[in-house]
């Protein structure tokens, strides 16, 4: 397993690459955040660890970037104790998980096994690329196509997007949503789950108001049917 390192705390490069190396993972180190971008971008990776404050590109456009071009690498962002906004920022701009600084190593791993976990679970499960109406779907490089015309679609609306076809036919909760989807609880509400739907629903569905393929499901939430 392949870890990229994003950080420019000397020591803590230090005791964090000594550490998970000798858990088996290969660990690349990028000092600054342009270098960690393009070692993102360049590179395949299973887990991106990424500093917000770094040299040069901070890390919320790192991440930003990345999931702009399609890198969907699980990432796990460092944030200086007490700056929950950092905590919501990062998760908004496709972050996976967040760790306060100082942490116990321990924990950094245990978040480590979590994202890998969850990433390889996704892996398995998702198809290579799905059609329905005209609309194309390739999920190795992240591109919807509608009537052969690249779709915009930002990250989130591809996860949720992905989820819906991971689990087509199946009446979906927007707490599920929630929990799947967005990875992580209490920060947003039902409420961006309809909001999310409703911007799906207008690049995808010939008539938002009326759509054919994300439907609500009154009182529970939302099915996909292709
Ligand atoms: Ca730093």
């Amino acid at each position: 397993m392949k870890i990229l390192l994003v950080e420019d705390e000397e020591g803590l490069i230090f005791t964090l690459t000594d550490r998970l190396i000798s858990e088996g993972y290969k660990v690349t180190t990028a000092r600054d955040g342009e270098a960690g971008l393009n070692a993102g971008l360049n590179n395949s990776f299973d887990v991106i660890i990424l500093d917000i404050m770094l040299p040069k590109k901070n890390g919320f456009d790192v991440c930003r970037e990345l999931r702009a071009k399609g890198i969907f690498t699980p990432i796990l962002m460092l944030t200086a104790k007490g700056e929950t906004i950092d905590k919501v920022v990062g998760l908004k701009l496709g972050a996976d998980d967040y760790l306060t600084k100082p942490f116990e190593i321990i924990e950094l791993l245990a978040r480590i096994e979590a994202l890998l976990r969850r990433s390889t679970n996704t892996i398995a499960n998702s198809l290579e690329s799905y059609s329905f109406g005209d609309i194309e779907i390739d999920f190795r490089r992240a591109e919807v196509k509608k009537s052969g015309i690249p779709l915009d679609l930002s990250a989130m609306e591809f996860k949720i997007l992905q989820y819906f076809i991971e689990h087509r036919g199946e009446v979906l909760k927007r707490d599920e949503l929630l929990d799947e989807v967005w990875g992580y609880d209490a920060m947003p509400t039902t409420r961006t789950v309809d909001v999310h739907i409703a911007w799906l629903r207008q690049k995808l569905e010939e008539n938002p108001r009326y759509p054919v393929y994300i439907q609500t499901v009154h009182g529970f939430g939302y099915k996909f049917t292709a």
